[in-house]
């Protein structure tokens, strides 16, 4: 079946997610959730997304992915479907009536030690005074993880090939997680294993490192840094970009880094050359980029249009000795320039939004990101009588 020209994507027939609230999807970004009993998906809605995109219809289920490669970006599915390699060649895709995961994504708990601006109290335990204060009336959960739920991960990890895990922190649950590891460990599964893991690089998982990870084929560990320097500490706050530096040296001597991810949004969008240039100089090899769509108002696609042309000026600006970064940028650049609502400026939003926590936290969102806090007051302005 050919991958390349088609809707056709892996996780409907091999993806699980686990939340840690235990509801599951087959993908973290796909508009889909099991009901309780996950097989009673494979003939229902999960079924009928199996065969729209074995008809090469682009099911609304999966709009995320078509939107990014509507702009010539690659998406989540097409990652998918180049790193598979040849565990993508064993996919029935034919057969739409069945659902056997071996492609399983983890979401730890909403344990967190940091509250980003772009995140909120479903993935970090920390946003939840902050929620409450705006909004009393919140049905919101404080702490939920998955230890609740350890028969469906016992079970789940046994047949799985691909384990991606994330948070929450996910090295805040070193030992749960070691726990959980080991299963695999012991059955022997390990070995033929690949685990990717995501942290906010807050803590080094010495345990996990020296005692777990060695038994698996292969593992992967991304580091997220929205910003560096005093942006980093005031996106990632109360996380410290000191403690993320000295954690970031420290897991480039293991076998296990893979890189750097940077969520562009409009609190960051304007500072990516310099971020990217920084990463550069320390001659790191891999940043990836994930697009923000939700809220709306910190989407870049939702920027007006004589901001979007600010950032674009101040993007070109500069060339990198890594020559993915500057394909990175042209991307980008791409995306800004398929941005569909120019003109339906998200702005008023994203100020109220920046004062109302900055008041909160104490912080200044000018004070760290000058520049464009200036150019997003005066279009605010212009549009504010
Ligand atoms: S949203 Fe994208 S990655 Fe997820 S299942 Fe759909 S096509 Fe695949």
């Amino acid at each position: 079946m050919d991958k390349q020209n088609s809707c056709l994507c892996p996780l409907p027939w091999i993806g699980l997610e686990i939340r840690a609230d235990g509801s599951r999807s087959f993908c973290c970004i796909a508009n889909f959730n099991f009901a309780k009993e996950i097989k009673s998906g494979a003939n229902g809605e999960l079924g009928s997304i199996k065969q729209a995109l074995l008809k090469n219809i682009k099911h609304e289920a999966c709009s995320s992915c078509w939107k990014l490669e509507a702009s010539g970006i690659s998406s989540r599915r097409n990652k998918l479907n180049s790193i598979l390699g040849d565990k993508y060649k064993k996919i029935e895709f034919n057969i739409t009536d069945t659902f056997e995961p071996t492609f399983l994504d983890i979401k730890v708990g909403n344990g967190c030690n940091q509250k980003c601006l772009i995140c909120g109290p479903e993935s970090s335990s920390l946003w939840f005074n902050e929620y409450k204060y705006f909004d009393p009336s919140l049905p919101l959960k404080r702490n939920f993880n998955l230890t609740k739920h350890k028969e469906l991960l016992a079970e789940s990890i046994q047949k799985a090939e691909e384990i991606h895990i994330a948070g929450g922190e996910p090295f805040l649950f070193e030992l749960e997680l070691s726990e959980f590891l080991e299963l695999s460990v012991k059955s022997g599964k390990s070995r033929k294993q690949t685990l990717l893991i995501t942290s906010n690089g807050s803590i080094y998982p010495a345990h996990l490192i020296e005692k777990v990870f060695p038994h698996f084929e292969n593992v992967k560990i991304h580091l997220s840094a929205d910003g560096i320097g005093e942006q980093f500490d005031y996106q990632r706050f109360p996380g410290k970009w000191a403690i993320f530096l000295e954690n970031y040296k420290k897991l480039q001597n293991t076998a296990f880094f893979d890189g750097i991810c940077i969520t562009l949004s409009c609190l960051n969008i304007f500072y990516l050359a310099e971020y990217l240039s920084f990463w550069d100089s320390l001659s790191e090899q891999k940043v990836f980029i994930n697009y923000l769509f939700e809220p709306a108002f910190l989407s870049i696609e939702k920027l007006p249009k004589q901001l979007i042309d600010r950032v674009v000026r101040h993007l070109v600006q500069q060339e990198f000795k890594n020559m993915s970064f500057n394909f990175l940028i042209s991307e980008i650049l791409q995306f800004l320039d398929n941005a569909e609502n120019h003109e339906k400026t998200e702005v008023d939003e994203l100020v109220n939004f920046l004062d109302k926590h900055d008041k909160y936290r104490d912080l200044k969102y000018e004070t760290h990101f000058p520049e464009f806090a200036s150019l997003l007051k005066n279009t605010w302005h212009e549009k504010t009588p």
